[in-house]
C-alpha cells in the first residue's frame, strides 16, 4: 500500500483490482444463500444503502488479531479514524476467550513438533527459534502496553507458568534428552533443565507421579520461562483502551455481511445488527478481517483473486477441567506429551495450570472434535457455504491424502468419558474422573491452500492473505495462534503499510514499542537478557529470568546431511 497519512489515507484511489463480481461463488452461493437467509433479520438478503460513514481503517471482528492491530495503529497513528465491527455482544467470545483456547505463551519450549527429528536422528530447532523470537516480541508488546496504561495488572492476563515436555519410553527419552542437548545452543532455552529421576519430576509436577508404576520410565524437560496467557481478558483490556480513544469506534451485536469494492479503490462493507436486522455500511481504505473462523468467508465475499487460493477444514477441541483447589493449587506447569500417530500437533495431550477468572485450575486436553461450524457460535453451513469451484478439488485432495488425520479424528469423536479419563490418566494416575468435567473450546480453521498443479496441501500454520494494492488484508488459520498476535499484527504492517513501516517516525516509534526490533535475538544473547528482565520486572513474572553466559553462545546451524520429514506447523 501506497504511504497513507492520515488524510491521504482517506483520499487515495487505489488501484481497483477487486472484481465487480465475485468469482467464488458456484456450489457455495447455494449454501451461503442458505446460511444467509438463516442470519437474524435477514441480513444476508437486504441490499446496502450508501456509505453511511468512512474510516482510515476497519477492524472486522473483535478477537486478539484485530485488537492488536487496532492497539498497534492507535499508538503509531492516534489521528486515524479505526471502526471495530463485532458479530457477538462482546469481545473475545470466540477463540480468544481463555476458556475457548490453552491459554499457552506458545515459545517452544515445551511443544515437541517444533523440534523435528531427521532421518539421521538429528533433532533440528530452527523452527522452535522461530517461534521463542515471535515470543519475545509478544512479551516486549504486552510490557509496553502495561507501561502506557493500556493493560492494568498484568496478574490478570499472563502468570509464570513452567513449561515441560512428559514423555515415557525408551525411545522418546532418548529424543528428549537430544531435543535438550540441541536447544542449548540457543540462549533463548536457557535454564531448561532435562531429568529422568522420578524424585526430581515429582517436585516439579507432583500429581504426575503420584501413583505411577514405578517401574515406568519417563523423562521430562522444565522451563522457568513458560508463561499462561488469559488472551481474552488481554483483548478486553486493548478493547476497552480504544474505546477510550476519540478516534475509535466499537460496534457489537454487528455481523458483516458483504465487502465490496468503490469505484475510488476504498472498501464498502455491510453489516446488520443482529438484534433489530438494521443495516448499515461503512466505507475504508483499509480493511482487516480478523473473523478468526469467519475470516475465510469474510475473503471470499471480498473477491480478491488472492482469496480464491483457498479453503477451510475446522477441527475444534474440549478440555476436562478440575477446578478443585486440592488438585489445582498442586499442579503448577503446563506439561506436554507426544502426539499419538496421526494426530495434528494441536491435538498434543498436555496437563495445564489455568488462571481464568482469577481462580487457578487444572486442563487437561484437548481432545479433537469435529463440526461444519467454522465458529464456536457459527452456523451449520459454514463448512459447505465455503466451498466454490476454485477450492473444491483441493478440499478433496487433501481429505485423501490425510487419511491418518481422518482416522484419528473419527477416533476422537467416538471416545466415551471413561476413555478421556484413561488418556488423563496416563498425565495424572490418580485423577478422580468425577472431579472433571468436559468444556468444548474454540473452533480453528485449518487452511487448505490451493497447490501449483491444482491440488491442497493442508497448512496448519497462520497465513496473512492482503490485496496486490495491500488495502485488505485477512488472516487465515489459528497456529501458533494468540501468542504471535504481536508480531503477525506488525507482519501487517509491514506487508500493507509498507512506506510507512519505512519512514524514520514510524521505525523510531516501533523500536520504542520492541525494542528488539530487527534484530535475531538468537545471535544475541545479551539483548535476550535485556529483554528477559525488562519485561519479566514490568509482567510481574515471579519466575526470574535465568543469568546467561552471553560468550557460550555461537549460533544456531542446522544439522548436516539429514531429511527432516514434513512436520505440521501448527502449535498444540
Ligand atoms: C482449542 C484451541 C486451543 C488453542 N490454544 C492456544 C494456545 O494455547 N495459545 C495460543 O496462543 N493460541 C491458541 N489457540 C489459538 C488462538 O485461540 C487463536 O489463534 C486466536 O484466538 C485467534 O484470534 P482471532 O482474533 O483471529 O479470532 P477470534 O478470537 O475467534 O475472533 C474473531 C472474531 O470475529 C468475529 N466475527 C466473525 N465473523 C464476523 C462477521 N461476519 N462480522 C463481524 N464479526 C465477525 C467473531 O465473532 C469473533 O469475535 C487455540 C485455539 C483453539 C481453538
Amino acid at each position: 500500500m501506497a504511504t497513507r497519512s492520515k488524510d491521504t489515507l482517506l483520499t487515495t484511489s487505489a488501484p481497483f483490482d477487486g472484481l465487480a463480481m465475485n468469482r467464488r461463488q458456484v456450489l457455495g452461493t447455494a449454501f451461503a444463500g442458505l446460511a444467509a437467509s438463516a442470519l437474524p433479520g435477514g441480513i444476508g438478503a437486504a441490499l446496502a444503502a450508501a456509505g453511511d460513514r468512512k474510516v482510515d481503517v476497519l477492524l472486522i471482528g473483535g478477537g486478539i488479531m484485530s485488537a492488536t492491530l487496532g492497539v498497534w495503529l492507535n499508538e503509531l497513528e492516534p489521528d486515524w479514524k479505526i471502526a471495530m465491527i463485532e458479530r457477538l455482544d462482546g469481545v473475545a467470545l470466540e477463540s480468544s476467550n481463555g476458556w475457548n483456547n490453552a491459554g499457552t505463551g506458545h515459545s517452544a519450549l515445551a511443544e515437541l513438533n517444533y523440534t523435528p527429528e531427521d532421518d539421521k536422528g538429528q533433532v533440528h530447532i530452527e523452527k522452535a527459534v522461530e517461534i521463542n523470537e515471535a515470543f519475545q516480541v509478544t512479551r516486549q508488546f504486552l510490557a509496553h502496553q502495561v507501561g502506557r496504561g493500556v493493560l492494568r495488572n498484568p496478574r490478570s492476563f499472563i502468570n509464570s507458568t513452567p513449561h515441560m515436555s512428559f514423555v515415557w519410553g525408551e525411545e522418546n527419552i532418548e529424543f528428549l534428552e537430544k531435543r535438550h542437548q540441541a536447544l542449548k545452543a540457543s540462549p533463548l532455552f536457557a535454564g531448561m533443565e532435562f531429568s529422568t529421576d522420578s524424585a526430581k519430576i515429582a517436585e516439579w509436577v507432583p500429581l504426575m507421579m503420584e501413583g505411577r508404576d514405578a517401574s515406568q520410565t519417563i523423562a521430562a524437560t522444565w522451563s522457568p520461562l513458560g508463561t499462561d496467557v488469559d488472551w481474552g481478558e488481554i483483548t478486553r483490556q486493548y478493547v476497552g483502551y480504544l474505546r477510550s480513544q476519540p478516534n475509535f469506534d466499537l460496534e457489537l451485536s454487528s455481523e458483516v455481511a458483504d465487502i465490496t469494492r468503490n469505484a475510488d479503490g476504498s472498501w464498502r462493507v455491510t453489516y446488520g445488527y443482529t438484534g433489530t436486522g438494521e443495516q448499515r455500511t461503512v466505507d475504508a481504505n483499509f480493511v482487516f478481517i480478523g473473523g478468526g473462523g469467519g475470516a475465510l468467508h469474510l475473503l471470499q465475499k471480498s473477491g480478491i483473486p488472492e482469496g480464491e487460493d483457498y479453503a477451510g477444514f475446522p477441527v475444534g477441541g474440549s478440555f476436562l477441567v478440575n477446578d478443585n483447589p486440592d488438585v489445582a493449587l498442586r499442579h503448577l506447569a503446563k506439561a506436554y506429551g507426544k502426539a499419538s500417530v496421526g494426530a495434528p500437533p494441536m491435538s498434543v495431550p498436555h496437563l495445564d495450570t489455568r488462571y481464568l477468572d482469577g481462580k487457578q485450575v487444572v486442563l487437561f486436553g484437548p481432545f479433537a472434535t469435529f463440526s461444519t461450524k467454522f465458529l464456536k457460535d457459527g452456523s451449520y453451513f459454514d463448512l459447505f457455504g465455503s466451498v466454490t469451484l476454485q477450492n473444491l478439488w483441493p478440499m478433496l485432495d487433501v481429505g485423501a491424502e490425510q487419511f491418518d488425520l481422518v482416522k484419528y479424528l473419527a477416533g476422537q469423536l467416538m471416545l466415551s468419558d471413561a476413555e478421556r479419563v484413561a488418556a488423563l490418566r496416563d498425565y495424572y494416575p490418580q485423577a478422580k474422573g468425577e472431579e472433571w468435567r468436559l468444556w468444548q473450546a474454540g473452533q480453528r480453521v485449518q487452511i487448505i491452500k490451493r497447490d501449483k498443479e491444482g491440488g491442497g496441501t493442508l497448512k496448519l500454520g497462520t497465513e496473512i492473505v492482503s490485496a496486490r494494492d495491500g488495502s485488505i488484508a485477512a488472516l487465515l488459520g489459528a497456529s501458533p495462534g494468540a501468542s504471535t498476535a504481536a508480531p503477525i499484527m506488525l507482519g501487517v504492517l509491514e506487508k500493507v503499510f509498507k512506506d510507512k513501516v519505512a519512514t524514520p517516525e514510524w521505525q523510531a516509534r516501533i523500536h520504542q514499542i520492541v525494542p528488539s526490533y530487527g534484530v535475531k535475538l538468537n545471535e544475541r544473547p545479551e539483548m535476550v537478557q535485556q529483554v528477559w528482565t525488562a519485561t519479566g520486572a514490568t509482567l510481574q513474572l515471579a519466575n526470574a529470568a535465568p543469568v546467561l553466559d552471553v560468550s557460550a553462545y555461537g549460533g544456531v546451524t542446522a544439522p548436516a546431511g539429514g531429511v527432516v520429514k514434513p512436520v505440521p506447523d501448527m502449535a498444540p
